[in-house]
């Protein structure tokens, strides 16, 4: 299931980055590798520590404008609202958010109700939306 699931991201990442003539390259692979693998909505910083391990002179600056630019065509999410640096999401498919307070981590779940929520018309009419997630903001069992 897991080989599935990445073989399936693979093919997404390489689709994308041919649609938007992306070349890629190994760092690029390793850092798109890293946040599929981070289910904890990493930051850039995160994804550079990890990248690092592979590519010991790989610079802060190029993760950082890699995830920026992944982000721009689709292949992750910028998790919005959480303050400091920007924290990034892999996973592109209906979801939702618990955010701990505390921590800072971002946990993820899913709710059909959530999925299914309608848009209210006078939203509709002034906003084209593309995505909508719920975020639940708390203190994590962790924390308490
Ligand atoms: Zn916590
Ligand atoms: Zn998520």
């Amino acid at each position: 299931m897991a080989i599935k699931d990445n073989n399936v991201s693979m093919n997404l990442f390489r689709d994308k980055c041919k649609e938007h003539n992306l070349r890629i390259t190994p760092q690029r692979t390793v850092i798109y590798k890293e946040l599929h693998k981070s289910k904890d909505h990493p930051s850039a910083d995160a994804i550079f520590r990890k990248a690092r391990k592979v590519f010991p002179n790989i610079s802060f600056d190029t993760v950082n404008r890699t995830v920026l630019t992944f982000a721009k065509i689709g292949l992750v999410n910028v998790v919005e609202g959480c303050g400091g640096p920007k924290r990034f999401d892999s996973d592109t498919e209906s979801h939702h958010h618990l955010r701990c307070i505390k921590c800072n981590r971002i946990i993820d779940f899913h709710n059909k109700d959530y999925d299914s929520m309608e848009i209210p018309d006078e939203i509709k009419n002034k906003f084209t939306v593309l995505r909508k997630r719920v975020c639940i903001e708390g203190v994590c069992s962790k924390c308490r």
